[in-house]
């Protein structure tokens, strides 16, 4: 790959990967851009597709891709979306016959992770939940100043350890786990050291409701220029 040539799907205007074409018709690739990966990184994109090839891989991808179908109505005038994400994730850990289900929630959306248990539970599934705060550590363990302690210099300042969470579940026997809201950052630990398969309800945001996108919705408003502004 040349230096100033990368994949830049984000980029692209000819989405030569999702053609209007009849199901015996075969893509083509002329009129893709140069950063195309599928260009680009030939090889790679094609050794991928080698793992669909591991059966329980490949239905694991049917199943997601029939529950995609199902969240959809077909209807005179188009498609029409019908279930939400939660809904989503039921059907969908029904589908894969799981039963035990890991929940790593922060602390700061407990009441969040009271009412998914409740609805889980009811749909007969068995929830093992673990906060961000597991472990008891304080702040300093991890070399947080003083001054950077939320609460103050004088309180003692709980760490979160997604790490511990990650680990809990990992023993835990749980047959998917669900991230609710963890920090940025936090985020990443839980998804490098979780070992169980994973799905994410939501990301932490403080000011949106948690749905980060709503910045991306506001970023060409008045209000929110300066999300635009280039700065680096
Ligand atoms: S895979 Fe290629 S054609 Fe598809 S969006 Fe990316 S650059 Fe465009």
């Amino acid at each position: 790959m040349k230096k100033n040539l990368y994949p830049r799907c984000a980029r692209c205007t000819k989405k030569v990967c999702v053609p209007l074409i009849k199901v015996d018709e075969e893509p083509s690739l002329d009129e893709a851009p140069a950063f195309c990966p599928m260009k680009l990184m030939t090889e790679t994109v094609e050794n991928s597709l080698t793992e669909y090839d591991k059966p329980e891989v490949k239905e694991f991808a049917r199943l997601a891709s029939v529950q995609e179908f199902e969240c959809y109505e077909r209807l005179p005038d188009g498609l029409r979306t019908k279930i939400p994400r939660i809904e989503e994730l039921v059907q969908f850990a029904h589908k894969c016959g799981y039963q035990r289900l890991g929940l790593a929630f922060c602390t700061g959306l407990s009441g969040e992770a009271r009412i998914l248990t409740d609805i889980l539970e009811n749909k007969g599934f068995e929830v093992v939940s673990v906060r961000c705060k597991v472990g008891a550590v304080p702040k300093e363990r991890i070399g947080v100043k003083s001054e950077e302690k939320i609460a103050g210099p004088d309180r003692f300042e709980t760490m979160c350890s997604p790490i511990t969470q990650a680990e809990v579940l990992n023993a835990a026997n749980v047959d998917m786990v669900i991230m609710l809201g963890l920090c940025i950052g936090h985020d990443t630990l839980f998804i490098k050291y979780c070992r169980v398969p994973m799905t994410v309800i939501a990301v932490k945001d403080r000011v949106f409701g948690h749905n980060p996108l709503a910045a991306l919705y506001l970023a060409n408003s008045l209000y929110y220029e300066r999300l635009m502004t280039k700065t680096g």
